[in-house]
This record gives C-alpha cells, structure tokens and sequence, in this order.
C-alpha cells in the first residue's frame, strides 16, 4: 500500500492480513490516530517474498506469525440501509443483527470489535478472476490492443513462464483481493501449452491450499479450442474445480462447446465459460442455456459481450433462455471496457454484458474484474469497490444494484451460501470506514476490516493528515516570472 505525500496532505495506509489487537481513535475524530497490528501469519517460504512484495506491504518475515482471531460482536456498525446494529456472530453464522444507539465505545479485544463510523457489508466475492495471469503487466510490457493482441502477448510470455513464478504473481493478487475485502475469488486457470500443460493448475492449486485459512478460491480450467480432452480431463485429476473454455474463439463454435459440455458431464462438475466475448462474433450463449437446461451443478456464462450489442427483442430471448435454464451472467466492466470497441474511432462501444436486462429478468447477475493488471487490462487495484463503481458509471445500475452485483449477486451466481450482516448467513463480512454505501462504493475508503468465516482475516488503517491553513503562511513564488500568475 505504500505512502503517498502529496501537497501538504499525508496518506499512510497499511494492511495487515491478520487483526489489529489495538487500537485508538477519538469517537468523534475523522482521523484514525494510531494501531498497533502484529504482523501476518505468512510462513517464510511463502514465494510472495520478492518480486511481488510490494503488492501486499503487510507480509514480513513470519517472525510475528499470529493466526487469524475469531470475532463474537461486532458493535455499532451501520448497514446499507442506515440503521445502526450490533452483531453477534456464532462461529462462521451471524447470531443476531440487533438495532443500537449510534454512540459507543472503541475497543477490540476478546473478539469485539468496534465498528462505530464503519458500514458494515457482505464480504465482496470476486465471480471471473485470473489469478495465473495477474499482475504480469509490467513483467510482459505488452502493446496495448483488444482481445486478440492481448491473447498473443499472454502467449508468448506463458510459453516461458515457471509455476513458481505464475504462484506468487496469483498469491500477491488473492491477497490483494483478501486486503479490499473479497473473501471468495472464482478463478480460471489456463491449460498451458508446452510439455508441461499443468503448471499454472499446480501454481493455483497450492495457492488454493495454502490460503484456504483466509478466503475461499475455487478453480475453472480455461481450455481454449486447441487444448485436448486429455489436458482439461488431466487439470480436473489435479484439482480443478470446473470445465471452463471459450468456445467463441473456435472456428466451430457448437462443436467446441459441445465437447466442454460433455467433459463437465463426465466428471459432474460446473461449467463457467467465456461466452461470446465480442461485440460482432460468438452465438453460443443460447445453446450453452438450452444443452445445459436442466442440469443442478453451477453453470455461469461470463463476458457475454455480444448479448449487450443484440437488438432488444434477440436479447431478451436469449435472456429467457438463460432464466428458464438457470445459468447465471458474470459481466466484467473493466476488462470488457478496456479490451472491446478498439476498431470504433467514434461513439466506442462499452462492449458490456446488459447487466439492467439481466436484472430485470430475474437472471442471476454478477459483475467480476476479470484482469487486473496483465496483457488484458492493464489497470485494476484488485478491489471489487471498482467494479461497483464501473457497474453504475458504465452499467447504469443503483449504487445497490452495483454493490450486490459484486457481493451477494456474486456469491448467488457462484452457488455459494448466502452471506453477510443478516440472522442465519454466512459471516462473511467487510466494514468500510464510511458513513453509506453510496460513499463506500464512491470513494472506496481503504480503510477496512475483513472477516472470513467469523474470523478476522484483514485489516487496513490509514492515517492522513492535511496542513492547516490558518498557521501555515502562503509560500512566496520562488521566480519573480511566477509573481501574480494564478495556478
Ligand atoms: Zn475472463
């Protein structure tokens, strides 16, 4: 996370991936004064030591190795819709959720912790990641382009990259995603070319394992058109989660979609795939709704560009195709913003799934961010909050539209219980220091708690401090040419 000084105005913020077990501010203060943290629970061997350090400031040496704590009352939080409550949590269920004064003590210890001037909020969970390919921008410098160039320049670097150096780029980012917030990340993993196609399954398998305390993250294998039966068959053997592909980039489209069907139903596992990620190709989404009617695993259709660029009458069949067959939509503004709409030197298409339809219909919607920093789109902080911020910008949803789009609508579309600060639900939860949602999701404050299955898991505390103006004299311009320009 780093430090920033920036005209007068100092922003320390520093995450830390296990709780603070003190800490002190003033009630009424807007400034959060001081913490002491323990340091994380990462072992030494942890291959996120080096390259990818700087990603995630908190993991030292595991010299102050402190396991995750469990969390009984959370006191003071508000929710979304305003009131102000506090919960108590029986190990990963939230207990009661009980309407409070709005003052309170600061403290945390014996599992309390205060969340007085924090919005308390479902866990965010992250539905269309790529953990292999993340965070590999600046390794690669690829030239900046569509979808196509991107696949190319991922190509080329993945023909020589080592799992070892594909499993600490896809821990930095879980942790980064951990650090913001998201306590589950649906991931897809490529099947890689070359002798040793498995790699990047390995990469994010031990991954997978060695964060499994932290965050839950499960496994699609990515199988473009010209990876065999075998390779996908053999990433499932190694503990791939589910079948996933991209049959729009076949030459026949039914065909490959036809085979990835089938290895899903051999094995009885979900199916994710890329649908029909262009705004001018790609007719599989309605097969992939009615081939898979019926069936009770999970099938997601992620991208689903080309369903945003139908005339309205085709979209909304194919909408009602995928609501009678209970296939659930991930959109992917950032990615699909920065990838689609490069041949359109004018009124550039957003290239977006129609998430206001998709909603409007019933059909399980969920909005993921895809890449983040890699030959696919090179920006992205790993923070679902950027996703709601792209899904009201660029999507035209509510500001709770956006925000269950990335948490509750996510976790639907994944199959995952329901979570959040709500009697019965998993206790998966992020508070947010803010005063509503709608500031959450606009300003993203970093300042955050964290909780995965009752636990604490993260934290992130800033301190910022801006000059006052009263005792600070105006500066003298340095250059007589500088005198009495206004800037
Ligand atoms: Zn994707």
């Amino acid at each position: 996370m780093g430090r920033r000084v920036d005209r007068g105005e100092r922003l320390t913020t520093t995450t830390r991936a296990v709780p603070a077990v003190e800490r002190r501010f003033g009630a009424t203060s807007a400034r959060l004064v001081t913490r002491t943290v323990p340091a994380c629970y990462t072992p030494d061997t942890s291959p996120i030591y080096g390259r990818f350090a700087g990603e995630v400031s908190n993991r030292r040496t595991g010299r102050d190795v402190a396991p995750a704590v469990p969390v009984t009352r959370l006191l003071g939080a508000t929710l979304a819709d305003g009131r102000v409550v506090d919960v108590t949590l029986d190990r990963d269920r939230v207990e009661t959720v009980t309407e409070v004064a709005r003052d309170g003590v600061v403290l945390l210890s014996d599992g309390v912790l205060d969340l007085h001037g924090y919005v308390l909020l479902p866990a965010p969970a992250e539905p269309h990641a790529h953990l292999d390919k993340a965070l590999s921008w600046e390794v690669i410098r690829p030239p900046m382009g569509d979808l196509g160039l991107a696949i190319a320049s991922w190509r080329a670097f993945a023909a020589t990259t080592t799992q070892a150096e594909i499993e600490g780029r896809a821990e930095a980012a879980a942790l980064l995603a951990l650090g913001h917030g998201t306590t589950a990340i649906r991931t897809h993993v490529d099947v890689l070319s070359g002798d040793d196609p498995l790699r990047g399954v390995r990469a994010l398998v031990a991954v997978r394992e060695r964060l499994r305390p932290l965050m839950d993250i499960e496994l699609v294998a990515l199988a473009g058109p010209e990876t065999s039966d075998a390779a996908v068959e053999a990433a499932l053997d190694a503990g791939v989660d589910l079948v996933g592909g991209a049959s729009h980039l076949a030459l026949d489209e039914d065909a490959d979609l036809d085979r990835l069907l089938s290895i899903a139903q051999r094995y009885g596992v979900g199916v994710d795939l890329h649908v029909d990620e262009s705004l001018v190709h790609g007719t599989t989404m309605r097969t992939f709704a009615e081939r898979t009617q019926g069936w009770t695993v999970n099938r997601t259709a992620s991208h689903c560009v080309r369903l945003g660029a139908y005339d309205p009458a085709e979209r909304d069949e194919i909408i009602a195709a995928l609501l009678r067959s209970g296939v659930g939509v991930v959109a992917n503004p950032i990615t699909n913003l920065y990838l689609q709409g490069w041949d359109h030197e004018q009124l550039t298409p957003r290239g977006l799934a129609p998430m206001r339809a998709l909603l409007d219909a019933g059909v399980p919607t969920a909005a993921g961010a895809d890449n983040v920093r890699d030959p696919f789109n090179p920006m992205g902080r790993g923070d679902t909050l950027e996703t709601a911020m792209l899904a009201v910008v660029a999507g035209h949803l509510t500001i709770d539209e956006a925000y269950a789009a990335v948490s509750t609508g996510a976790r639907r579309v994944m199959g995952r219980p329901d979570a959040g600060p709500v009697v019965g639900a998993r206790a998966e939860l992020m508070a947010v220091r803010a005063a509503s949602l709608a500031e959450v999701v606009a300003a993203a404050p970093v300042d955050r708690f964290v909780i995965h299955a009752g636990r604490l898991v993260a934290s992130t505390t800033s301190t910022r401090s801006i000059a006052d103006p009263s005792h600070t004299p105006a500066v003298s311009p340095s250059s007589p040419d500088l005198e009495g320009v206004m800037v």
